[in-house]
């Protein structure tokens, strides 16, 4: 069986100010040792949160596809591991949107992280327009094709279902919704990795609160959450991981 998780993305949010929350949630995550709990955190913080966490695995929000080069302002998954990230994730809808990625950018980047021994959280996830369209299976089906590494496994990689236009909306699909969706991603990771899908967890993403993570964490086939905005402070936080327990 599948241990959840329940992951943090931080996204442009933290300063140092901020690590006193991590302390906190290092604690709630120490008294729910059946939970993984992890934290993506700003770059800057990421050697900081380190010092904070043991139960928590801190992570990065982005990596670069190379391994070193002319790449300004780029970090590697080497240069992540040395401050003590343990994964990263790849391919969010903001960097899709903002930085103009693509699924195969995001398997580049797995790939990348991978090769230093970094755990990969890649997200997939219709936009609204799409969805409308009557077309999120196929949208989730193409990006999960294209992004999802050969090699992926449950010690190392994790999907998460992020429906862009849930993302700090406080708008959640149905459970029903949630369900479909993860069914179809279960079934297209086995035509993808055979057995290794049934050990991939697959996390939900988008306005997960304390108030609806019980309700989401008790849909079949999800795995966990990704959690942005509630992700920001222990009192948000921790009820979530509790919910996941
Ligand atoms: P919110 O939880 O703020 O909706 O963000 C979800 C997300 O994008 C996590 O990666």
């Amino acid at each position: 069986t599948r241990r959840k998780l329940v992951a943090g993305n931080w996204k442009m949010h933290g300063l140092r100010a901020q690590l006193k929350e991590i302390a906190a949630i290092e604690a709630a995550a120490a008294a729910h040792p059946h939970v993984d709990v992890a934290l993506c955190v700003p770059t800057t913080l990421i050697a900081a949160a380190v010092d904070h966490a043991r139960a928590v695995r801190i992570g990065a929000q982005d990596v670069h596809e190379n391994e070193h080069g002319p790449h300004t302002g780029c970090v590697s998954a080497a240069m992540l591991v040395e401050v003590g990230a343990q994964t990263v994730i790849v391919g969010h809808s903001e960097r899709r949107a903002d930085q103009n990625e693509t699924s195969h950018d995001a398997w580049a980047k797995a790939a990348a992280a991978r090769k230093q021994g970094m755990g990969v959280i890649l997200c997939v996830g219709e936009t609204e327009a799409e969805r409308n369209a009557g077309r999120a299976e196929r949208v989730v089906q193409a990006q999960i094709e294209k992004s999802v590494p050969e090699d992926a496994d449950g010690d190392w990689f994790t999907l998460s279902y992020e429906p862009r236009w849930a993302i700090g909306t406080g708008r959640t699909p149905t459970t029903e919704e949630i369900a479909s969706i993860h069914a179809i991603a279960r079934a297209k990771l086995r035509m993808m990795v055979s057995d290794a899908a049934d050990r991939i967890r697959i996390l939900y993403g988008g306005s997960v609160t304390g108030d609806n993570a019980a309700k989401i964490l008790a849909v079949e086939n999800v795995d966990g959450a990704l959690v942005g905005g509630a992700s920001l402070t222990a009192e948000k936080f921790v009820p979530i991981i509790e919910a996941a327990a």
